[in-house]
């Protein structure tokens, strides 16, 4: 018989359809799964030589979050690009970066990512794609994390760095063989979608026959979607329609379509995602710098399944799911001056079950319930920042800092206990970092002026 963990006396919010929540709840581990769930006074009863029970009075139980948009090929370029116009963004500060990155750069900017996530209670990201599937590869399985990894695909577009100019037969090899040497590996954590990078990147040619290689290989697709004004002129300018209208008459929009930003939809174009079950990644920190209010509620109201993202460390510096549940919560009710909108229990599910919804992945993870996969988050409220806990599910959402996140389970595993990473060396990563941060600017001759007179 395997070794079981049974984690007691915790509030326990499940995220289960019914929305059980166990004030004094227990949580029962066997391997990699959830093998029962219910009050801590009947699963008390189970402890045996076999099972190593863990006192959490006063602690909470989460599932694991998910984070639906992260650049984790980004991690290493944070503040590179703040204040600054979206062009010096893009030409001079970001394609410089990331056209200069090694194979061995972006395995360290997983692992710096990756540490974020995990602080921040995180257990399943998707990436959207940098160049280096086997870099991403390596640092999830390390990490113990568990990622949906895509490779950034572009077959066309103006200014690209010359060693991004592909042309679409080799993209999409590039991605099959990805897909062959990554997807399943590290005990089923890691899964394999396919990249589109934006509208302004990639062909009508690549986008259709994307589409028709995710469906044959049961994978996602992962684009950026609507996320500008000058995108939708762009698409209409050279293919007649808007993206979203134009991606439609390309029969790309489906249950397996993950649309990231989504900004700037017609009401029309609203609907037509509800129609075709399209999933939406919210990033409410990149869409406060720079793109705009995504009509959020609206989509919700719609019943299409909307989940939270990060976006990129250049873009919204805080890889810090935690963050974007707050942003989340106030934009839109500043947006529609209505405190009502986006309630805690709407947050919680973005980052929970609809974030699983959205990865296609809800028959394993998503919430906490007997045989699901064992990702759970151990959040510790007793600090100034989250006491008292009047409204539980609100502090969740409203209080909670990274500095609650006590201990992150993924498939079963910790990855961080009392604060202590336990699956990478953590102060090894920040020095590799640093290092390489530096050297890639320099290679890349990004010219960061000064705020202020420096004296030494
Ligand atoms: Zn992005």
């Amino acid at each position: 018989m395997s070794k079981r963990l049974l984690l007691l006396n915790a509030g326990v919010v499940t995220m289960n359809a019914q929305r059980h929540q166990y004030n004094d709840g227990a949580v029962l581990i066997a391997d990699d799964r959830i093998v029962k769930i219910g009050p801590s006074r009947e699963l008390v009863n189970e402890i045996d030589g076999e099972t190593e029970p863990i006192d959490l009075r006063g602690h909470w139980i989460l599932p694991g979050l998910i984070n639906t948009h992260v650049h984790t090929s980004q991690q290493l370029g944070r503040g590179l690009a703040d204040d600054v116009d979206l062009l010096t963004w893009l030409h001079k500060r970001v394609w410089p970066y990331e056209s200069n990155l090694s194979e061995e750069d972006s395995y360290v900017s997983t692992l710096l990512c990756g540490i974020e996530q995990i602080r921040s209670g995180v257990t399943c990201f998707a990436e959207a794609g940098g160049q280096f599937v086997n870099s991403m590869g390596r640092g999830v399985a390390e990490l113990g994390l568990r990622g949906i990894l895509t490779r950034s695909t572009m077959d066309m577009g103006e200014g690209l760095p010359s060693q991004w100019q592909e042309d679409t037969n080799a993209v999409l090899d590039v991605q099959i063989a990805n897909y062959d040497r990554w997807h399943g590996k590290a005990n089923g954590r890691i899964r394999v979608w396919f990249g589109l990078r934006t509208i302004f990147n990639n062909s009508d040619e690549l986008i259709v026959r994307t589409k028709k290689l995710a469906d044959s290989y049961g994978a996602g697709i992962h684009m950026h979607v609507a996320e500008l004004r000058e995108e939708n002129e762009f698409a209409q300018a050279t293919r007649g329609a808007a993206t979203v209208t134009h991606l439609d008459k390309l029969g790309v929009l489906d249950k397996n379509f993950l649309a990231v930003h989504s900004v700037w939809l017609t009401e029309d174009e609203i609907q037509l995602f509800a129609k075709r079950n399209v999933k939406v990644s919210h990033n409410p920190a990149a869409a406060t710098r720079v793109l705009g209010f995504a009509k959020i509620p609206e989509m919700i109201d719609a019943g299409i399944c909307v989940a939270l993202g990060t976006d990129g460390a250049p873009t919204s510096n805080r890889m810090t799911l935690i963050d974007d549940m707050w942003l989340a919560s106030l934009i839109h009710k500043g947006r529609l001056l209505d405190p009502m909108v986006m309630p805690a229990e709407q947050i919680l599910a973005m980052v929970t079950c609809d974030g699983a919804k959205a990865l296609l992945w809800e028959d394993e993870i998503g919430s906490l319930e007997v045989g699901k996969k064992a990702d759970l988050v151990v959040v510790n409220p007793n600090t100034a920042t989250m006491l008292p806990m009047h409204d539980p599910i609100a502090n969740l959402v409203y209080a909670m800092r990274e500095h609650n996140v006590e201990s992150v389970m993924c498939n079963g595993r910790w990855l961080m206990r009392d604060h202590k990473i336990l699956t990478v060396n953590e102060a090894e990563v920040l020095k590799e970092a640093v290092q390489r941060a530096k050297a890639i600017s320099q290679r890349a001759g990004i010219e960061i002026p000064n705020r202020f007179n420096i004296l030494d």
